[in-house]
């Protein structure tokens, strides 16, 4: 485009897609399902005046249902999902099968970031798709079947902190039979501005629960929103697998905060691990020079381009970078880890079901022809 300045980019940006979201609601012959990014529900209370760190997401799905979505899901179900199949991901290449390390792949800037800068290291990624492209794979395939809805009349939209994520939702190899996992994109902001354009009261709204069966997640997903998350996610399912199934295999203190570069020296069940995570992509190249030189050896990585992870993403109530706000944020997410009873992917009861029911094994050609993708050599 021609825009040089950032805002009346996003800005013209945000405004399209709030009226193709609005006009899917409105047309009847859709079933408009929506998602929202683990990031969303700790920010986006800010925007109705609320002190950053409030969680509201009873609020939010009860938001969303007034707003007039037929399902109302979460990301965070996607995100356990995630989990299965990079954590199966992660023993497969300890076992020598693909090379180490292994990066997440959750993060669309940082896709495109190595896609351009380093092509020469495009098996280093995990070929998992994002959590919320996942959800929208199952969404059009395994819910449409259970429901009985065409997937072409299945509008799946994103709630996410993220801009990125609009562009990610645009790659063609992100569909299934002609259908896009994801339509349509919106930031936590449009989000916030539909609400305020449809007269809800945010913060008086009484609390309502996700609906069924792509609504239910664990502590893992959640923590996906932070620097470190994802990656924190994987171990505690990988270590489960290798046989540790310990409370000590649960916190992994040494992959969270603000550093650029976390490293940590993690010993489960007779294994050794090296892992790193980083966040901003100065942090990232840094990171990915090294592997590339062989200096360091990691066996797992986790690379978020937005500096404290998503929850700080372009998307979200503007922080202006104020460690402050974003450290509310974080503190928001693990206080729900530790809340929730099932905190490993691999425990949550619907994710065992779409498994026995419809994917088979992590791994399985099923689950890689729906839940995982490749990376495309953008380099100069
Ligand atoms: Fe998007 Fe930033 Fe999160 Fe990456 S870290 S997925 S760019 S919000």
């Amino acid at each position: 485009g021609q825009c040089v300045s950032v805002c009346p980019t996003a800005a013209l940006t945000e405004i399209n897609n709030v009226d193709k979201v609005w006009n899917a609601l409105y047309d009847e012959g859709k079933y408009v399902v929506v998602q929202t990014a683990p990031a969303v529900r700790v920010a986006v209370a800010e925007e109705f005046g609320a002190e950053p760190g409030t969680v509201s997401t009873g609020q939010m799905v009860a938001a969303l249902r007034r707003l007039g979505f037929d399902s109302v899901f979460d990301t965070n179900w996607g995100a356990d999902l995630t989990i299965m199949e990079e954590a199966n991901e992660v023993l497969q290449r300890l076992n020598g099968k693909g090379r180490l390390p292994i990066l997440t792949s959750c993060c669309p800037a940082w896709v495109k970031f190595i896609e351009h800068n380093f092509p020469d290291m495009l098996d280093v990624p995990s070929t998992c798709k994002s959590p919320h492209e996942m959800f929208g794979s199952m969404t059009k395939t395994y819910f449409a079947e259970k429901m009985n809805i065409d997937p072409k009349d299945i509008v799946v939209v994103s709630v996410m902190p993220c801009v990125a994520k609009k562009y990610e939702s645009a790659r063609p190899e992100l569909t299934h039979e002609g259908h896009s996992d994801v339509d349509y994109v919106i930031t936590t902001r449009e989000f916030a501005r539909m609400v305020k354009e449809a007269g809800i009261h945010y913060l008086d709204l009484a609390e309502e629960e996700f609906d069924n069966p792509l609504g239910e997640s664990t502590g893992a997903a959640q923590i996906f929103g932070a620097t470190g998350g994802v990656l924190e996610a994987a171990l505690r399912t990988a270590a489960a697998w290798l046989g540790d199934e310990s409370d000590a295999t649960l916190d992994f203190e040494g992959v969270r905060g603000f550093e650029g570069v976390k490293e940590a020296n993690i010993s489960v069940a007779g294994h050794d691990l090296k892992v790193a995570a980083a966040h901003g992509l100065g942090n990232a190249r840094r990171l990915l020079e090294a592997v590339r030189e062989g200096s360091t050896h990691y066996d797992v990585i986790e690379i978020m381009a937005c500096p404290g992870g998503c929850i700080a993403g372009g998307g979200q109530p503007y922080h202006h970078g104020d460690r402050g706000i974003i450290k509310k944020r974080m503190e928001a997410t693990y206080s729900i880890d530790k809340s929730k009873k099932i905190r490993r992917s691999n425990d949550n009861p619907d994710i065992k079901k779409i498994y026995e029911e419809f994917l088979g094994e992590p791994g399985s050609h099923k689950a890689h022809e729906l839940l995982h993708t490749h990376y495309v050599d953008r380099g100069e």
